[in-house]
């Protein structure tokens, strides 16, 4: 692999698609990014269950297959602890160290749920406790829509460093200076472990807005207006989202950020434009 000369560090997020016509377009997509030397890419797991296999799948592959460190999501909501003991088990045993762990999306069916975990914390517990995994967490700059405060959120993070965890990523977000100020508030209360912006570069607005009305993320006006007439272009919508990205990052960078995780939602040319623009090489360029 060529090596990259970079100032800045990026990692990426793929999900594992359900089509599986779709896995050869993934794998070209993982291959575009790779030469760019991320420190990780991860796979998301599925909460409703359908993709579950399908992220175990991918993860070994990435591992077998590529240089690349992959990281596998994992959540704990409506699993038995034998069942989250059996993957963890199946992860370390193929060589995976990177797990992002994650409570998961309640299950909405009314059917009776196994309640052996509650929190993401219960889950870093029990991975810890079994195998000594590297541990990623998330972080809500704009609050969890489950908390009731900002000091929830820094104390549940907290409790998931003292159980193990050693990096965050965040939940993606349009207004820096939520993430800016989060940084702050956290290192004034002692939290020093990397704290990852996770950008999402918009392609589609209107799936946008309501996945940011769920997760309690501001989208300004500024921000809609910009995709304001371009529901039947994507091309020009793709070019507006590489500004607007290239615009975030150039903000947190001028405030000292140098780490980005990239929700590529498996389109690889969006992120690898912004990573060009920003900087990051490959030694073939
Ligand atoms: P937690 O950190 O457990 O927090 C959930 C709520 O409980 C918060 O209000 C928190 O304050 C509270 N809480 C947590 N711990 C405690 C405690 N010990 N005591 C009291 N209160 C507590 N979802 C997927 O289904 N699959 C994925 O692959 C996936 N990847 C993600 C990656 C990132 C980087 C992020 C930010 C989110 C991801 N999600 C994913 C979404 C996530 O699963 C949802 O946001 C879910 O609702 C919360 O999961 P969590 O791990 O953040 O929860």
């Amino acid at each position: 692999m060529s090596q990259v000369s970079k100032k800045i560090s990026v990692s990426f997020e793929f999900f594992p698609p359900k089509d599986p016509n779709a896995i050869n377009s993934l794998w070209a997509n993982i291959k575009r990014l790779e030469p760019l030397d991320p420190t990780f890419i991860s796979v998301t797991y599925g909460a409703g269950g359908s993709t579950r296999e399908n992220t175990h799948n991918l993860v070994k592959e990435i591992k077998k297959k590529t240089n690349l460190k992959p990281a596998a999501h994992l959540t704990c909501i409506g699993s038995t602890q034998a069942e989250i003991e059996k993957i963890a088990e199946d992860y370390w045993e193929a060589g995976i160290r990177d797990i992002v762990a994650l409570r998961g999306d309640k299950p909405k069916q009314k059917k009776p749920f196994s309640n052996d975990f509650r929190y993401a914390t219960d889950l870093i517990a029990l991975l810890k406790k079994k195998f000594d995994f590297n541990i990623t967490v998330s972080a809500y700059p704009e609050m969890h829509p489950d908390s009731l405060s900002l000091e929830q959120e820094y104390d549940v993070l907290k409790k998931k460093i003292d159980l193990g965890a050693c990096k965050a990523i965040t939940q993606f977000f349009f207004e820096s200076n939520f993430f800016i100020d989060f940084i702050d508030g956290a290192i004034k209360r002692g939290i020093n472990i990397p704290i990852v912006p996770g950008i999402l570069p918009v392609t589609n607005c209107k799936k946008t807005i309501e996945f940011a009305k769920k997760m309690n993320c501001n989208m300004p006006k500024s921000l809609l207006k910009m995709f304001e007439g371009l529901d039947s272009d994507p091309d020009t919508r793709k070019l507006v989202a590489a500004t607007i990205v290239y615009d975030q990052c150039q903000t947190l960078i001028s405030e000292g950020i140098e780490d980005f995780h990239f929700y590529t939602l498996n389109r690889a040319d969006l992120s690898f434009a912004i990573c060009h623009i920003l900087g990051l090489r490959t030694l073939k360029d």
